[in-house]
C-alpha cells in the first residue's frame, strides 16, 4: 500500500495550492454533487521517486471563526489516524495563530513524522521574520512558497527519505 501524506493547517495558508503544486497541475476544487461538503481531496502521486496519497484536507468554504478550531481539531485527528506523514502548514505572512498552537500541540502527541512547514515566504525578507515560529519549540522547519516553487523540493527530498 502506498503511504499516506495528509495536509493539515487553518484555512487560507496555501494547503491546497501546495497540494496542486505536488500534483503539478490544477485539479478544481468543486463538487458535482450538491449539498454535500466535501473535506477532503485525494491524490495519487507518482512523480516523484517514490508514489504516495497526498490528502488536502478541510475548508473549502469559508468557515466561521468559532468553527474554526473546531474543523482544525477533527482535521488534525483524521491526519493523526490515517496518515503515515503529516505535512502542518502555517503561514508566514499571517505569523503564528493560536490556532496553530492549538494544532501544534496535538502534533506533539502523534508518533508519526511530522513536517511543519512555513508557507507564503516568497522572498529572503520573509525568510527571516519566521523566527516566531520556532517559539513552537519544534527542531526543523520548511520555509516555502508554494504558489512561487520555493523550497517545496528540498521538503519533498526530506520527504522521500521518511516515505
Ligand atoms: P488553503 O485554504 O489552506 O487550502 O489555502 P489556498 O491554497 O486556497 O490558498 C489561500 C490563498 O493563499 C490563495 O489566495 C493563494 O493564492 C495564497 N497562497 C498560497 N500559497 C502562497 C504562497 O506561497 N505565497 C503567497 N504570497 N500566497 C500564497
Ligand atoms: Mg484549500
Amino acid at each position: 500500500m502506498k503511504p499516506i501524506v495528509a495536509i493539515v493547517g487553518r484555512p487560507n495558508v496555501g494547503k491546497s495550492t501546495l497540494f496542486n503544486r505536488l500534483l503539478g497541475h490544477r485539479r478544481a476544487m468543486v463538487d458535482d454533487s450538491p449539498g454535500v461538503t466535501r473535506d477532503r481531496n485525494y491524490a495519487d502521486i507518482s512523480r516523484f521517486d517514490k508514489p504516495f496519497i497526498l490528502i488536502d484536507t478541510g475548508g473549502f468554504e469559508p468557515v466561521t471563526e468559532d468553527r474554526l478550531l473546531q474543523q482544525m481539531r477533527e482535521q488534525s485527528t483524521m491526519a493523526m489516524e490515517e496518515a503515515d506523514v503529516i505535512l502542518f502548514m502555517m503561514d508566514a505572512r499571517s505569523g503564528l495563530t493560536p490556532a496553530d498552537i492549538e494544532v501544534a500541540k496535538m502534533l506533539r502527541r502523534v508518533k508519526k513524522p511530522v513536517f511543519y512547514l512555513v508557507n507564503k515566504v516568497d522572498g529572503d525578507k520573509l525568510e527571516h521574520e519566521s523566527a516566531e515560529f520556532y517559539t513552537l519549540g519544534v527542531d526543523r522547519f520548511y520555509t516555502i512558497s508554494a504558489e512561487h516553487n520555493r523550497g517545496v523540493l528540498d521538503m519533498v527530498d526530506d520527504l522521500m527519505d521518511t516515505l
